[in-house]
């Protein structure tokens, strides 16, 4: 789970999570509102899993699934991809590069 930098809290999955679906690179610590920036290595990581949803999706599309398997399949997947998220994220006090 991310630890802030700052104070040192240990976010909460649902309070990161939360945190995910806010605009721009920063995510705001729940304790000490500290601005937090993922770090370089775990945006890379985290990357991977942004696309494996819809990628798992274009494959059953592509080998002729029945469209609503492949609904329920990227639903699922989305869903896993969620939930194992926040245990990727690593946090820094400074604004990186993006890439
Ligand atoms: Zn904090």
């Amino acid at each position: 789970m991310p630890k802030c930098r700052n104070c040192g809290t240990i976010w909460t999955w649902g309070q990161t999570v939360c945190r995910l679906f806010t605009l721009g690179d920063s995510l705001t610590c729940p304790s000490c509102r500290q601005e937090q920036f993922m770090t370089m290595e775990s945006r890379k990581k985290t990357s991977l899993f942004v696309f494996a949803a819809p990628l798992i999706m274009f494959i059953s599309v592509a080998f002729g699934i029945d469209p609503f398997v492949s609904l329920a399949l990227f639903l699922v997947s989305f869903l896993v991809i969620m939930g194992i998220y926040p245990f990727f994220i690593e946090l820094t006090d400074e604004r990186g590069p993006m890439w």
